[in-house]
């Protein structure tokens, strides 16, 4: 059922140049987070979403330290590399301090254009919203340079369907895991939702669609009772994490992961309503520590997220030198304290991680969990 999108994640840059070919579209890159890919594809655009990769960095150690992220320093490289080649521009939000200078080293760096979207931080949503319906055609102009093609209405009406179809089904599939968490593996579940990051939407959406009507005639296993776990961190852990996960018999119910949960409860920009619509993609659904809402208390969303789904525990899943992620955590143990849910930290690199270490950890968190009960 889920071998067509673990294909599509094996080297996908090596395929860019068919997809850029296949589409007929200019590749523009898309780095963390929340910028509206649908824009990108009214414009004429194909986006494809970067979120970091495993591979050894040796460029990228000269402009970035590495108290940087392992994120924002392997995007680098491969644009350093070469590896990007195929791409026709670079789009960046003012999500954290590191992807600000990230855009501004690209700037030097890159042969590419690059477009930054600064999401607006002001604590008055009046404000906000003004500053966001003046930066829409600003963005689109620009979004149009790099493409060469100006962003109408019925291609942004367009756009806002085919993403909006494939945010709905990819709900479809969180709900479905919800509901029936043995019934997918974690590994299976995250190259679902990560090899959107890679295709034509058209391709994706259909896949998702054929999926989505496997799973419901699927069985789901009978297994002993097992410790359901909810994962929260900005991005999805490697994929061997997923694969121990799945090895411990450990289901997954939810994440929060900006690359996954968190974009997936986000709306996506509906040209009916600009600035309402923008507003939620950037800031409605599952609160993210790099974006402040004004009265939303991001511990008590995430406790009582993690209770409503059923988990039984928490799995922090940081990625190493994320301080916006770091900040908020102890906050977040404080309210899962408070509700009696156990938590566990482990710090994710995209290098190979210790797994006897991974797995004796994982192991002892199960058995608590059991042992508690929960
Ligand atoms: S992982 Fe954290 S520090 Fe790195 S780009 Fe994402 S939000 Fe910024």
């Amino acid at each position: 059922m889920f071998a067509f999108f673990h294909e599509t994640l094996k080297d996908p840059l090596s395929r860019l140049a068919d997809l850029r070919r296949n589409s007929g579209r200019p590749l523009i890159g898309v780095t963390p987070a929340y910028f509206p890919r649908e824009w990108i594809h009214a414009a004429g655009g194909l986006p494809v979403s970067f979120w970091g990769a495993a591979l050894p960095l040796s460029r990228a150690d000269a402009l970035l330290p590495p108290s940087c992220c392992p994120v924002s320093r392997s995007i680098l490289e491969i644009e350093l590399a070469g590896l990007t080649a195929e791409l026709s521009g670079w789009v960046f939000t003012s999500l954290c301090d590191t992807l600000v200078n990230l855009r501004e080293i690209f700037r030097g760096v890159s042969l590419r254009p690059t477009l930054v979207f600064p999401i607006p931080l002001a604590s008055d949503p009046d404000c906000r919203r003004a500053r966001l319906a003046a930066l829409i055609p600003e963005v689109f102009e620009k979004l149009a340079r790099m493409t060469g093609k100006a962003v109408t209405p019925d291609a942004l009406a367009a756009a806002g369907r085919l993403y909006g179809d494939i945010r709905m089904l990819q709900r479809r599939l969180y709900e479905t895991r919800r509901s029936r968490p043995r019934l997918i593996g974690a590994r299976d579940f995250y190259a679902a939702i990560q090899a959107d990051f890679f295709l034509d939407p058209a391709e994706y959406r259909l896949r998702l669609e054929a999926l989505l009507d496997e799973l419901a005639n699927a069985a789901e296993q009978k297994e002993l009772r097992a410790p359901q776990i909810f994962l929260s961190g900005m991005i999805a852990p490697p994929a061997d994490v997923l694969v121990l996960l799945d090895r411990l018999g450990m289901p997954v119910v939810d994440d929060d992961f900006a690359n996954g949960g968190r974009s997936v409860s986000r709306p996506v920009f509906s040209p009916e309503d600009p600035v309402g619509s923008l507003v939620q993609t950037l800031f409605g659904g599952r609160p993210c520590p790099c974006l402040h809402v004004p009265g939303i208390d991001r511990a008590a969303v995430f406790a009582a997220t993690v209770r409503e789904c059923g988990a039984h525990g928490v799995l922090f899943l940081p990625v190493r030198c994320c301080e916006p992620d770091a900040f908020e955590r102890p906050v977040l143990n404080a309210a899962l304290a408070a509700e009696g849910i156990p938590a566990l930290t482990l710090e994710m690199e995209f290098e190979s991680l210790p797994q006897e270490s991974l797995r004796s950890r994982l192991e002892a968190f199960r058995d608590l969990l059991e042992e508690s009960g929960r």
